[in-house]
């Protein structure tokens, strides 16, 4: 691993490999994200490394693969640092501030992840995006799905979701 990838803006890559050896868990890769990296997206185009990101921001990094299609593997590296820094502490607004891709009614790509990770659409009313949290947070989550890793993965992307869309609808 060159110091170029293990300096790349997320500090918990450093770890990996050294005091971490048996962590089965593998985190999202993002900045101050916490939840499980589940989602593998390659690092720059034609690259066999690969990051690992939680759903929303796998969603977010590939929207902005345009944008970093034909920087330096440095370029890149220096506009992930950019946008980290003068983002905010909860990942989700992170997630907002580093999408500068929005569809036509105004969505991040995190936030129409985030809408599809709850199942509903993207005009849905904060009651119903409340509704539809607690429904699969009731579904997914651990004590009723005894420790099921998959139910669990599932339980945080829906608190991962619902974060993003309660930021974004103010509620
Ligand atoms: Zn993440």
């Amino acid at each position: 691993m060159s110091s170029d990838i293990k300096n790349f803006g997320f500090p918990r890559w450093g770890s990996y490999g050294r005091d971490k050896e048996t962590e089965a868990v593998r985190m999202c890769d993002y900045t101050g994200c916490s939840e499980r990296g589940d989602h593998p997206a390659p690092k720059s185009p034609g690259s066999s490394e690969r990051w690992h990101f939680c759903r929303p921001h796998a969603a977010e990094y590939n929207q902005n693969w345009n944008f970093f299609e034909g920087m330096s593997a440095e370029e890149t590296k220096q506009h992930m640092n950019d946008t980290s820094e003068s983002s905010g502490a909860f990942a989700g607004a992170r997630t907002f501030e580093w999408g500068g891709a929005m569809d036509s009614d105004g969505n991040s790509s995190a936030e129409l992840a985030a809408y599809d990770v709850l199942e509903v659409d993207a005009d849905s009313s904060p009651d119903l995006i409340k509704k539809q949290y607690r429904k699969l947070a009731k579904i997914y989550h651990p004590d009723a799905n005894s420790g099921d890793p998959a139910a669990a993965t599932r339980f945080h992307e829906v608190q991962t979701a619902y974060d993003i869309l309660r930021k974004k609808h103010n509620f």
